[in-house]
């Protein structure tokens, strides 16, 4: 049977791309969503008309009872998981002082605790086979700060930590674990930047643009393939930033 993959936030964005390349490469796609139905049904209508099926599932997976509601769908119908991949994430530009108690748990439990539950959740099947992947969306700002992005900073930091020490753990039990680290790209997640402020951002980059999600797609597709490489934290970032 096809390799069965949760993608979490697929229905736009990075993930959507990720769920229309694996799809395409005829994986067995969950394509999870929250709150934007119709652009994951427009997502299952477009792959339906190459002949691609996708699930769709409704789930909040910053919630542990609806995260165990989308492990418990795809368990019933495919009896396992092979990859689990959390893309679901919010950004929110503030300065530390702005910041209250409510911004700090949505986004930690958006961006980090969802990978957290998620991962424990789907971990227990993926021993039971004695193989799997996770791949965690992570971000450059995890890796070296973003001024006003303090909480995103926090959680996508904390997303590589949760990458390099399950990659430890479940190393002997088969399992893969890595996170991928975009800098900017094309995705709605940047709306909130005018054409000014992004041309601006071109300049600090090396290869002089932005990146479109199809990059990050390439690699996760690529990851899919690679039987050696865990713990690792890959950045597609243009050369934005080099550690
Ligand atoms: P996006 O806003 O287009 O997509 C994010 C998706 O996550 C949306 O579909 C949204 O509905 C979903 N989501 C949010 N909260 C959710 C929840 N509680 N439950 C289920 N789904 C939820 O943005 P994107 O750029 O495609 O972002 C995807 C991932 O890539 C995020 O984790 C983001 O932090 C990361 N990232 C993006 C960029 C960038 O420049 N676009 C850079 C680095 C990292």
């Amino acid at each position: 049977m096809e390799e069965v993959i949760i993608i979490t936030g697929a229905s736009r964005g990075i993930g959507r791309e990720i769920a229309k390349t694996l799809a395409k490469n005829g994986k067995k796609v969950i394509a999870n969503y929250n709150h934007s139905l119709n652009q994951a049904v427009e997502l299952q209508e477009e792959l339906k008309k190459e002949g691609i099926e996708i699930d769709l599932f409704r789930a909040d997976v910053s919630k542990k009872q609806e995260a165990e509601k989308l492990v418990e769908f795809t368990i019933k119908k495919y009896k396992k998981i092979d990859v689990l991949i959390n893309n679901a994430g919010i950004s929110d530009g503030k300065m530390i002082t702005d910041i209250t108690d409510e911004d700090w748990h949505k986004m930690i439990n958006t961006n980090l605790y969802s990978a957290f539950i998620m991962s424990q959740l789907a971990i227990p099947y993926m021993i039971h086979e004695k193989q799997g992947q996770i791949i965690n969306i992570s971000s450059i700002w995890g890796m070296v700060g973003s001024s006003c992005e303090v909480l995103y900073s926090i959680t996508k930091a904390g997303m590589n930590g949760l990458t390099k020490a399950l990659a430890k753990e479940l190393g002997p039990s088969g399992i893969r674990v890595n996170a991928i680290a975009p800098g900017m790209i094309n995705t709605e997640m940047n709306n909130e930047f005018s054409p000014e402020e992004i041309e601006a951002i071109k300049q600090e980059i090396p290869l002089e643009k932005i990146g479109e999600p199809n990059e990050i797609a390439k690699c996760v597709k690529w990851l899919l393939e690679d039987s050696y490489t865990t713990g690792q934290i890959i950045s597609i970032n243009g050369g934005w930033v080099i550690t």
